[in-house]
């Protein structure tokens, strides 16, 4: 589908949104409250352009690009009004960027440079409610535009229906069920809503302080909870070798979803207290030995058992955490040697 963009011809294809096709032609148009997953929410207003034969300036997320449409996202009227919903989002806040944990990753912030807002013109004075009772996410009431990515997130997507918009007009703001503190709610701190929010309002506690977003290192990978391989990218402080932040990607199987485990249980690789090496217990303590000796060990203990008590006294358990090979050699090993079918795995459903 052909259309045009700022007095430049663009093909691309059909079915998108103009916002979607300025995106998929590289040209930039501020959004705040549209989200792929979360869908066209119309509200913000910071992505307006003009559509050539339609009066006044439209939402670019909302308006289904046509065949030959003719689009402006740079003309200076399109600017100013795109100018006043930043500054007024940013004059209603307490944005202090130099401390902010999402410095550098922020969709406001990334919308004021373009428009070249240094400094909002309206100050609103105004105490914003900080809520730190939940033990992974910190909220920030100050930083919150009420774009309802979070609100859509948590009741649509991850359907937990824990957030919404409460109190009206100036007094507007996320609630949590029947405004609980996020830490007494019935949350499940999947974070799938610190993932949606565009600004600073919703972030990642364990990750305040760990390192400002355009130092850390970003490696994607897969979960290593179960088998069901939630796609992830780690970001990872790397003078210090350490994973300070898990995100999800936005591919399958898990559309940028994580449960709790994959989110924020981070630690283990660098942990003192991982197992590094084969331990026996010996009199009473744990005491490192050789893989031979450990290897030796187990299959004369399985021997013992299993020639005792009989082949169903004996179970083990596969892992998604391991690779289906070592999975097949685990089912065979049981059946075929110990002969017993008492072996099971993780991801079984
Ligand atoms: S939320 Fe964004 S705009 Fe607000 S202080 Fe943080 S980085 Fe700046
Ligand atoms: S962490 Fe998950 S359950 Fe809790 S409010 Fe956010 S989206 Fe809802
Ligand atoms: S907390 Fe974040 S995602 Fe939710 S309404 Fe505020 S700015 Fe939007």
């Amino acid at each position: 589908m052909k259309f045009t963009l700022n007095n430049k011809e663009y093909v691309v294809p059909e079915g998108l949104t103009v916002l979607d096709a300025a995106r998929h032609c590289g040209v930039y148009i501020p959004s705040l409250c549209y989200h792929a997953k979360t869908g066209q929410a119309g509200k913000c207003r910071a992505c307006v352009v003009e559509i050539e034969g339609m009066r006044g300036l439209q939402t670019s997320c909302t308006v289904q690009l046509k065949e030959g449409m003719k689009v402006v996202s740079d003309s200076e009227r399109v600017r100013a009004s795109q100018r006043l919903v930043i500054d007024l989002l940013l004059s209603s806040g307490s944005h202090d960027c130099l401390s902010c944990e999402q410095n550098g990753d922020c969709e406001l912030q990334q919308a004021a440079y373009y428009l070249g807002i240094e400094h909002p013109t309206f100050r609103i004075d105004q105490e914003f409610k900080i809520d730190d009772s939940s033990e992974f996410i910190y909220k920030d009431n100050g930083k919150c535009i009420s774009c309802g990515r979070c609100v859509a997130g948590c009741n649509k997507t991850v359907v937990n229906e824990v957030l919404d918009f409460g109190f009206r007009g100036g007094e507007t703001e996320i609630i949590i069920d029947d405004d609980l503190a996020m830490g007494e709610s019935s949350c499940v701190q999947c974070g799938e809503c610190v993932q949606l929010c565009p600004t600073g309002a919703l972030t990642d506690k364990k990750a305040r302080g760990k390192g400002r977003f355009w130092d850390l290192e970003k490696i994607d990978t897969t979960c290593p909870y179960c088998g069901v391989g939630c796609q992830t990218t780690l970001h990872i402080d790397r003078a210090k070798n350490r994973i300070v932040r898990v995100t999800g990607r936005e591919v399958t199987p898990n559309n940028g979803m994580l449960c709790v485990k994959g989110r924020y249980a981070y630690e283990f690789p660098s942990s003192e207290n991982r197992l590094k090496y084969p331990l026996i217990k010996k009199n009473g303590h744990h005491v490192r030995v050789s893989w031979e000796e450990a290897l030796d060990y187990t299959a004369d203990r399985i021997r013992d058992i299993v020639g005792k008590h009989g082949p169903d006294t004996f179970s083990a358990f596969g892992s998604g955490r391991i690779t289906n090979e070592n999975n097949y050699a685990i089912q065979k090993f049981v059946r075929a040697v110990v002969g017993t079918n008492n072996v099971d795995h993780c991801a079984r459903t």
